[in-house]
């Protein structure tokens, strides 16, 4: 492994020729993004932080002594606006070579900024019983979201199992859908080396955010059942370095991933504990669950924790142990003591 070199912007040699950029991100959580800048004979950049930063990028690329429109590919581990914001202003730079490359499944985010309608997510939050205050704090907050990325034309599908060259590297794309629906991975095989973008975080359990359809009222999709699925994805592969988007390497996976899955056991505890005393809608139990929610984050955090909960009430669902009624506009979950 290189001695990791450290630079003025924020940038450190991370693999011979591979360099991880740091890039501002508003809040404590996730933290700051990593961007990784691949020299060699495909210049390749995977994400690139919001639009917001996009000087931050270029001051640190020029560093590296590159410049956009050196830039042969633009690789976007996922379709959420820290990770492709500045891509638009990439491929737009006089000159511009570069292609942009995502899973098919979160292409439809990058072109147009979101997977489902505005009336989508407000009827799904609507169902899930949340406050009218809340649902409209939701609205704006989606509006602020939508200004960290200019939408972009995406060029290329990166599938599961394809080779992708990056720099002097072959990485193979590994599709690990959980946290959106077209979250990757790049694994470096050779190196035994994995980017992980948001899928596998070092410092937090990664959301695995509700998949919403373009005009369905509730997804088809279980978000937490193909995270799971994802991660042990990644054990199978048992890197021995994993890069991720946000946060420090990670060196142990298996530890990581055992601590993922204690959190989540702890959390359908608590949720199965509340749905115990009687029937609630998804933002009832949000408060049993996080009675701490407040402060300036709220807006973001009510969604955040009415995604979650809904995620794990899925799986609790389809195991037998909630079942889940409608009453008018409201969807409320109650416990299923098991039939026998
Ligand atoms: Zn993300």
């Amino acid at each position: 492994m290189s001695q990791e070199r450290k630079h003025q912007q924020g940038c450190r040699e991370v693999l011979p020729g591979v360099f991880q950029i740091r890039l501002p991100l508003p809040g404590k959580k996730p933290g700051p993004v990593n961007a990784y800048l691949f020299k060699g004979v495909n210049i390749s950049l995977l994400d690139t932080g919001t639009f917001q930063t996009t000087a931050n990028l270029r001051a640190a690329l020029h560093e590296l002594q590159c410049d956009f429109a050196d830039i042969h590919q633009v690789v976007i581990t996922h379709g959420h606006v820290d990770h492709y914001g500045a891509a638009n202003r990439i491929i737009r730079q006089k000159d511009s070579k570069a292609l942009v490359g995502v899973h098919p499944a979160d292409k439809r985010r990058i072109e147009t900024g979101a997977e489902a309608s505005r009336k989508t997510y407000h009827r799904f939050i609507s169902l899930m019983g949340v406050p009218l205050g809340y649902r409209l704090g939701i609205r704006l907050m989606s509006r602020v979201f939508r200004s960290m990325a200019e939408d972009c034309r995406v060029h290329f599908a990166l599938n599961d199992g394809d080779k992708i060259q990056l720099g002097d590297y072959t990485a193979t794309v590994i599709a690990t859908p959980g946290h959106s629906k077209g979250s990757v991975c790049l694994y470096l095989e050779k190196e035994n080396v994995l980017f992980s973008g948001d899928h596998i975080l070092g410092h937090i359990t990664p959301n695995a955010f509700v998949m919403l359809e373009r005009d369905e009222e509730l997804p088809r999709r279980s978000s937490q059942a193909e995270y799971y699925a994802s991660v042990a994805k990644i054990e199978n592969l048992s890197p021995a370095l994993i890069f991720p988007a946000h946060g420090p390497r990670v060196d142990d996976i298996m530890g990581i991933a055992a601590g993922y899955r204690r959190s989540f056991l702890v959390r359908q505890q608590r949720i199965l504990a509340i749905v115990a005393a009687g029937p609630k809608t998804v933002y009832q139990i949000v408060c049993g669950v996080f009675p701490e929610l407040g402060g300036k984050r709220i807006v973001l955090d009510v969604f955040l924790a009415v995604s979650e909960v809904y995620t794990h009430l899925q799986i609790l669902c389809s195991d037998g142990r909630v079942r889940m009624e409608r009453e008018r506009n409201r969807l409320f979950f109650q416990f299923q003591p098991s039939a026998r």
